[in-house]
């Protein structure tokens, strides 16, 4: 399996993850034209996607699902509660394209999908892991906190992208932000702040994960370099080693990120 970040954070979101038998989308909160140009970058003709999994129902992960999924005929999944919210942004695609999933687990062609709930302030939201072969990888962002079942859906992945979304106290003193908005941010329906992040890929590791890729970072309230030491020396001083027990990655706002490929194929 291999998995790409194409766009990472509150200006837009995209993860590219295929298997031997499919090629998914996870969001299109970018415009289609960007998508199609990050596409071209990584090799990928956008006429090959299969499947467009949707997260939630927020701009950043929706804004050219619609546009796409009409110029491609691709089928565009989400869980039912979604549908209401998700509708007027699928206008003009073809109702059979529209996919809106009742069980927590489903097939892609041949690959499963695990979707799982996450707590943030949307009308739905949801992380999902694709497996194959004895092969996972996994995604979770726009999270304000952590619970066992989520912890549950992500063990064992090979792969996890993981929201770091902010720095606590760059958040709280950051003058340009409304006491509302910092409030809704910090809520347990909000964003997963760099240390809850830590100590959730801790509780991961436990579990076997090896690579995690932080994404979702907030550009105001957070840096690349900020949200990478705060995390390994969270990991450090309980320890857990990166470059050795785990990889910690990051997932670029503006471009797209680093291809990772599980490559101990177990068939
Ligand atoms: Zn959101
Ligand atoms: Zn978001």
């Amino acid at each position: 399996m291999r998995a790409i970040s194409l766009a990472s954070g509150s200006k837009g979101n995209s993860t590219y993850i295929s298997s031997d038998d499919v090629n998914i989308l996870v969001d299109i909160g970018l415009s289609c034209l960007n998508i199609e140009k990050r596409l071209k970058k990584i090799g990928v003709n956008p006429s090959n996607i299969d499947a467009i999994l949707i997260t939630h129902e927020h701009t950043d992960h929706c804004k050219g699902i619609g546009v796409f999924a009409k110029k491609y005929g691709t089928k565009v999944y989400f869980p039912q509660c979604g549908y209401d919210f998700l509708i007027g942004q699928l206008m003009g695609v073809n109702p059979k394209q529209i996919i809106p999933f009742t069980s927590s687990q489903f097939t892609i062609k041949n690959t499963t999908i695990n979707a799982f709930e996450l707590p943030h302030d949307s009308h739905f939201c949801y992380g999902y892991s694709i497996e194959k072969n004895g092969q996972k990888i996994s995604i979770a962002t726009d999270l304000g906190h952590t619970n066992y079942k989520i912890i549950q859906n992500l063990q064992n992945s090979d792969i996890v992208f993981l929201e770091s979304n902010h720095d606590e106290n760059l958040l709280i003193n950051n003058p340009n932000y409304s006491a509302s908005l910092k409030s809704r941010i910090l809520s347990p329906r909000g964003h997963l702040s760099n240390i809850n992040c830590a100590k959730t890929i801790e509780q991961l590791v436990y579990s076997g994960v090896k690579q995690v890729i932080l994404a979702h970072l907030s550009e105001e309230n957070n840096t690349p370099i900020l949200a990478y030491n705060t995390i390994v020396d969270y990991l450090k001083s309980v320890g857990i080693i990166e470059g050795k027990h785990v990889f910690i990655d990051i997932a670029p706002q503006y471009d797209v990120g680093n291809l990772f490929e599980i490559r101990n194929t177990i068939i």
